[in-house]
């Protein structure tokens, strides 16, 4: 595994359509590592393969104890609306709100190349879609209303307000 550098907002290749992955082999599983290694090293919740540079249909999310590796996502359903506050690793120091749907419902592959479906809602359907836009060449800035400047101390602040209240919903299903 290796820490790959994020390609940021200016690069070409954010702009560009990534390609199918034709077949899961060991460079689809070293890429897939890379993603998740690199994402993790910078505190991220989510990444897009061409964000390392490489245009490929993969998207790494992990948030709490949920990890999804995401080979060939495709959304086959949406439902609802939400406006999300969002902020990317390609695009530091700048956040705005973009107009997501509230639940959506994905298939991909996983890395065992088998076909599974995810239904998301709320904040991991907004993480959802700005990654697999990423895939599409769309940055959340090319959607966003109201952009703003955003320091690294509010994005840490902002990170773990989120966890801490996922943590208070899960503790609160655990009562039930
Ligand atoms: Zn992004």
């Amino acid at each position: 595994m290796a820490i790959r550098t994020i390609r940021k907002e200016g690069d070409d290749i954010l702009k560009k359509k990534a390609k199918p992955v034709q077949e899961v082999n060991a460079a689809t599983l070293a890429l897939v590592d890379d993603m998740l290694e690199t994402m993790r090293s910078i505190d991220g919740v989510g990444i897009a393969a061409p964000q390392v540079g490489a245009l490929k249909r993969i998207v790494v999310i992990e948030y709490e104890e949920d990890l999804y590796e995401l080979i060939n996502p495709e959304i086959v359903e949406i439902d609802g609306n939400q406006v999300c506050n969002e902020a990317c690793l390609s695009v530091p120091g700048r956040c705005g709100d973009v107009d997501r749907p509230f639940k959506i419902t994905v298939q991909a592959m996983n890395r065992a190349g088998e076909i599974q479906t995810h239904t998301v809602d709320d904040f991991m359907a907004s993480v959802f879609c700005h990654e697999i836009d990423h895939l599409d060449g769309i940055l959340f800035l090319d959607k966003a209303r109201n952009v703003q400047l955003i320091s690294d101390e509010q994005l840490k602040k902002r990170k773990r307000e989120r966890r801490e209240r996922a943590r208070e919903r899960r503790r609160a299903a655990g009562r039930r």
